[in-house]
């Protein structure tokens, strides 16, 4: 988790996300599904740490006793060990995972950054009032769901001006759609429109769509061959192409001949 007004980690408003925190969780696990239990460890946390003192102990398990309530409404969760709420001192050392916490990082986190000023505010207008275990979670929040697709569909999104969590909710694609088809469903905007994002058949066409394509990349060759992907393009780029085409490296005669199938 990272503290900064650009950052999706603590994005100002009282919002405020901690779904990575600590970084040792089980695959798909989802804070906002434990909250009374987790909100009584915030609580407990956050009153150790202003009656005791930091924690001089390893995280053992999947908790961190680190976490804690930023504000006194219990709304915003948040480090606090973080240099940002200490006086520029890093109290993370002792957790022994200052390391991994202050390089961690997310899909919608990098996507978030990526974006503009008026389209960061555009979807947190969309967040307002999301105390911090819903905020962080994509289950419960449609634009965490929305930034796991990459910067250029989030932007598209936040042209269309929404002004109502419940409306990107309510898109079948948003929860139907793998996020990392993300780069090729912003290349299919620009011939069908920004607008394709309201219609009801998206999820069905752009999975037409993507099956076609991922058949004209071929099988998946016995041995890799080429370059890691993520040398030759983008992040996003290269994610959608490693999932469609089940392959980490590519040559990049094959990448050219691949993009010009989109
Ligand atoms: S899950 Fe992403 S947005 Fe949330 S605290 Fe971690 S890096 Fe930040």
């Amino acid at each position: 988790m990272k503290h900064s007004g650009l950052l999706l980690c603590s994005p100002g408003r009282g919002l405020g996300c901690v779904a990575c925190c600590p970084p040792i969780r089980p695959a798909g696990y989802d804070h906002a599904d434990h909250p009374g239990s987790l909100r009584r460890l915030l609580a407990e946390n956050t009153r150790a740490l202003r009656e005791q003192g930091p924690p001089t102990k390893p995280i053992t398990g999947y908790w961190c006793p680190g976490l804690g309530f930023l504000d006194p409404s219990g709304r915003q969760a948040g480090c606090l060990l973080h240099p940002a709420l200490n006086q520029g001192q890093d109290l993370r050392g002792p957790t022994g995972f200052q390391e991994k916490c202050a390089r961690e990082s997310c899909p919608p986190a990098r996507a978030f950054a990526a974006l503009g000023a008026g389209e960061r505010d555009a979807l947190l207008d969309l967040c307002e009032g999301l105390e911090s275990l819903a905020f962080g979670s994509p289950r419960l929040n449609p634009v965490m769901r929305l930034l796991a697709f990459g910067p250029e569909v989030a932007a598209c999104v936040a042209w269309l001006g929404l002004r109502r969590r419940e409306d990107l909710a309510a898109w079948p694609w948003l929860g139907e759609t793998p996020p990392a088809w993300g780069w090729l469903l912003a290349r299919r905007l620009e011939a069908w429109g920004e607008a394709a994002l309201t219609q009801a058949g998206l999820a069905q066409r752009l999975a037409t769509h993507a099956q076609a394509l991922a058949r004209r990349l071929g099988p998946e060759p016995p041995m890799e061959q080429g370059q890691p992907l993520h040398t030759l393009c983008g992040e996003w780029e290269a994610r959608a192409w490693q999932h469609l085409s089940g392959r980490r490296r590519v040559r990049p005669a094959d990448l050219a001949r691949w993009r010009e199938m989109v």
